[in-house]
């Protein structure tokens, strides 16, 4: 049987829903700033835009879902019940910040590295869609519907083959590479207020 993904359901949240769209959320690089292997509140630095973002899309009627690649857990560098407390913890600031996320979706894998429990080849790390479609089932999304921002190609990989509407790469620095179209958070909210109407 294929490793499945985490899931951290928010508990505040209430049932499954309807058929109904969500805004797919990458963690590092789009919800905080991508230090690399953020695990604590020490450590986080909100992505400038990310509360509005959120606001904005709940109130256009979407359901607002992490997906993060958790290869920290994999390799150790700290534990599934870390990572669980922290995601608490993150959950309940949106919640201050009246941007409620439903859950954290979370690949605990690696292919090739780490704790040899959670070193497998999965259907779940993206740029594989796992998580999305793990997501759908659970919550009742309505995958096409939905958007999906990341700030990788692997997350919009990963949007794409599940399915995902809308994909936005999003840029929470502000260096957009001249190749790459890439959006700040505000931008993101404007142009999806622009297609809800
Ligand atoms: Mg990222
Ligand atoms: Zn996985």
């Amino acid at each position: 049987m294929a490793p499945h993904p985490g899931v951290f359901i928010d508990p505040r949240a209430g049932g499954a829903g309807s058929d109904g769209p969500a805004l797919f959320l990458d963690r590092d690089g789009v919800i905080n700033i991508d230090h690399g292997y953020v695990s604590t509140p020490s450590a986080t630095q909100w992505v400038d835009g990310i509360f509005d973002l959120c606001r904005g899309a709940i109130a256009l009627g979407y359901r607002l879902i992490v997906v993060t690649n958790q290869a920290g857990i994999a390799r150790g560098y700290y534990t599934e019940a870390q990572f669980l407390k922290y995601s608490h913890w993150v959950h309940a600031v949106f919640h201050e910040q009246g941007a409620d996320l439903l859950a954290t979706m979370y690949c605990p894998h690696h292919p090739t590295a780490g704790l040899e429990r959670l070193r497998v080849i999965c259907s779940c790390r993206k740029p594989a869609p796992g998580m999305l479609l793990e997501a759908s089932r659970r919550f009742n999304v309505n995958l096409a519907l939905s958007v999906l921002v990341g700030d990788k190609p692997s997350d919009l990989e990963a949007g794409s083959a599940a399915g995902v509407g809308r994909l936005y790469l999003a840029s929470p620095t502000g260096m957009v590479d001249s190749q790459a179209k890439a959006w700040d958070l505000a931008a993101v909210l404007s142009d999806m207020q622009c297609k809800a109407t």
